[in-house]
């Protein structure tokens, strides 16, 4: 009845002790959908993780989450620290954090108008300074870090500054030059930390850093390599809940549309509720649109929309949009008919996709 994510539990674990190992000061990463776990999952199992530091050689000291309505998912399941991902502004849920969970909080500082507020609220508050990169998201100049450093001397040293962090691109062939300036600015800045936190480098663009940079600690904070690293420990499927024949020239679905041509109407767990095929178009049938999905290869000539179910191994079109909660796929006659019950494969974006069920086994 369900959109289920198997997880091979042996392999999936064994992934991510390897990962955990491999990284050392990895900051785990748990957000949003939690990469289809959901957050809760996963920050019981990087205390997990933590309890196996006997085994990947490090303690693991900090969860990062995404925002401040995160925290008491993640807070009342690891033990360490929680490192908010989403800078800190002067409302909104960061003001309203339990008194128990927020000295547990590792804050991220992008403004110094915001540094200057956290630490009147809180002057004990621990805090990461976010530089700005090319990505152009959040964070501080080099001019701002600077400032940064000159508010937290003046402050004579109870300062709970504890790195500063940059966020990168995805897929650039190599960060190393951008990283390299940006460290190069931290050192400027006069900051009193030698930390950096950072994303998207890869195992060998952290390896060199460490060597060029050998009095500084650089930690990788990393979601989908470590959660949805090893896919072959993960499989996703919905149910066949129904089947009906149509012939040609049959309506069916809600808009009422006629089977082009003699099948079947196969009806399967997961619709939009789940985050299925959302990219799909949605009763736009215009020729133009038709056209452009048909030259893009997602839609056969009959018009009908390809889906990320598949039934033994091909993939299916969807009959019309996804519903909710289910799917109806056309399949043509001469094909095998899944039996209702039947287990199918779907292929999801798992940072998007919401299931009914997580089964480790
Ligand atoms: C989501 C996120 C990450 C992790 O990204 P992955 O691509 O999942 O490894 C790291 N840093 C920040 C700031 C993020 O928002």
């Amino acid at each position: 009845m369900s959109l289920t994510l198997s997880i091979d539990g042996e392999r999936w674990r064994q992934h991510l002790l390897t990962t955990v190992a491999q990284h050392p000061g990895i900051i785990p990463v748990a957000k949003g959908n939690g990469y289809g776990f959901t957050v809760a999952r996963l920050a019981r199992r990087a205390q997990w993780l933590d309890e196996h530091a006997a085994e990947t050689g490090a303690r693991l000291d900090v969860l990062a989450i995404g925002t401040y309505d995160e925290v008491e998912q993640a807070a009342s399941r690891y033990d360490g620290d929680l490192l908010v991902l989403t800078p800190w502004r002067p409302f909104g849920p960061a003001l309203r954090l339990d008194g128990r969970t927020a000295t547990r909080v590792v804050h991220t500082v992008s403004r110094a108008a915001d540094l200057a507020q956290l630490r009147e609220r809180d002057p004990g508050a621990r805090f990461v300074l976010e530089q700005l990169t090319s990505m152009r998201r959040h964070g501080m100049s080099r001019r701002e870090l600077a400032t940064a450093a000159e508010a937290l001397e003046a402050d004579s040293g109870r300062s709970g500054l504890r790195g500063v962090a940059m966020h990168l691109p995805l897929n650039t062939t190599s960060h190393l030059g951008e990283v390299s300036r940006l460290i190069n600015d931290v050192v400027a800045s006069g900051l009193p930390t030698r930390t950096v936190f950072v994303s998207h480098l890869t195992h060998a663009e952290l390896a060199q850093l460490a060597t060029s940079y050998p009095d500084f600690t650089v930690r990788p904070r990393i979601g989908t390599a470590l959660w949805l690293g090893d896919r072959g420990a993960l499989t996703v499927t919905a149910t066949v809940l129904d089947v009906h024949d149509v012939e040609r020239g049959e309506t069916f679905g809600y808009r009422g549309r006629t089977a082009p041509k003699g099948g079947h109407i196969v009806v399967v767990s997961g619709g939009t509720a789940h985050g299925i095929g959302l990219e799909a178009p949605t009763g736009d049938q215009s020729l133009k649109a038709r056209a452009a999905t048909l030259a893009r290869g997602g839609m056969d000539a009959v018009g009908f929309v390809r889906s990320p179910f598949s039934i033994d191994g091909k993939q299916r079109l969807f009959a019309e949009p996804p519903h909710m909660q289910a799917s109806l796929l056309f399949v043509p006659s001469g094909a095998r008919v899944p039996r209702i019950g039947e287990e199918i494969d779907v292929r999801v974006r798992f940072t998007a996709t919401c299931f009914d069920r997580v089964v480790i086994d």
